[in-house]
């Protein structure tokens, strides 16, 4: 039988990886930060996060994406995943004996413990500072949802965190698990060439970034900003802080009003 993993990275480019190896147990791959998805959608994977920074790093093994498809844990010849909500109405909801064997599965591989995270339009959402904490760890298990969800059995058994995109419904939690994924690793060292870059961005201390401007110096009769070409790099520095103080404070007044600065 062949094993309900998909492995992406430098796993699945080693002409010497078994099954076994594609499961999680390379010792090659131990320390490095990686994404367990369960998904009804397994080709959704790596998506975007195959292409450039993500998909460079990927191949290059500085973290790995591991994907469990949940239609192998179906019930019976059909495979069922999903029935019709108890109490009745729309859609269907995903079955906790099913959502169950493949959580415990994808537990079964971890040698460390990671957060287990059930994408969901309910959750608390998400944002850098869960960026920054999920990239401490040895990465994340996320379970993406399909119709109206899963058995509330499941969350509250494993003790589930919920986590959303933002504040609007999608069909599925593979686009999230992907926007999620690239978050967190753009942060791991190495993967961005330039490190400083991250220190600056929007988010990273509470403030949105200034704007950016590159050649050619005039275009459509606009030009770039005197001091950007000033060469005066404390101008520079006090030019660009007080854009992005000006730009949170009128775009963002909740991030203005919790932004403390250091
Ligand atoms: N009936 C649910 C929505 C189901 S949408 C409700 O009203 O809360 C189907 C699946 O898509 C969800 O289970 C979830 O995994 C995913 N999804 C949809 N919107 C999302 C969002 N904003 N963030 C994260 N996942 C989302």
């Amino acid at each position: 039988m062949s094993l309900p993993n998909k492995s992406h990275g430098r796993k699945s480019i080693s002409a010497s990886v078994t099954p076994r190896d594609l499961m999680g147990q390379d010792e090659r791959l131990a320390h490095v930060w990686t994404a367990d998805i369960i998904t009804l959608f397994p080709d959704s994977f790596p998506g975007v996060l195959g292409q450039s920074l993500t998909g460079r790093a990927l191949t290059e093994g500085k973290w790995a994406l591991s994907i469990t498809d949940l239609r192998l844990f179906g019930d019976g010849k059909h495979k069922n995943v999903d029935d019709t909500p108890a109490g009745g109405g729309a859609g269907m909801v995903l079955r906790a004996d099913v959502v169950g064997k493949a959580i415990d599965h994808v537990l079964r591989l971890q040698k460390t413990k990671k957060p287990l995270i059930f994408l969901s339009p309910r959750g608390q959402v998400f944002n850098q500072n869960m960026a920054n904490e999920w990239i401490q760890g040895a990465g994340v298990i996320l379970l993406a949802g399909r119709f109206e969800g899963v058995d509330q059995r499941v969350i509250d058994h494993y003790g589930i965190q919920e986590v959303s995109l933002g504040d609007f419904v999608m069909s599925g939690g593979e686009i999230a698990a992907q926007a999620m994924i690239d978050a967190c690793v753009r942060l791991l060292p190495g993967v961005l060439g330039n490190a400083a870059s991250i220190e600056q961005e929007s988010h990273q201390h509470g403030l949105l970034e200034h704007p950016q401007y590159t050649r050619p110096n005039e275009w459509n009769g606009r030009t770039i900003p005197d001091v950007l070409l000033s060469g005066n790099h404390q101008k520079i520095d006090e030019w660009r802080r007080s854009e992005s103080e000006e730009l949170t404070k009128t775009r963002r007044p909740d991030l203005w009003s919790a932004f403390k600065p250091r």
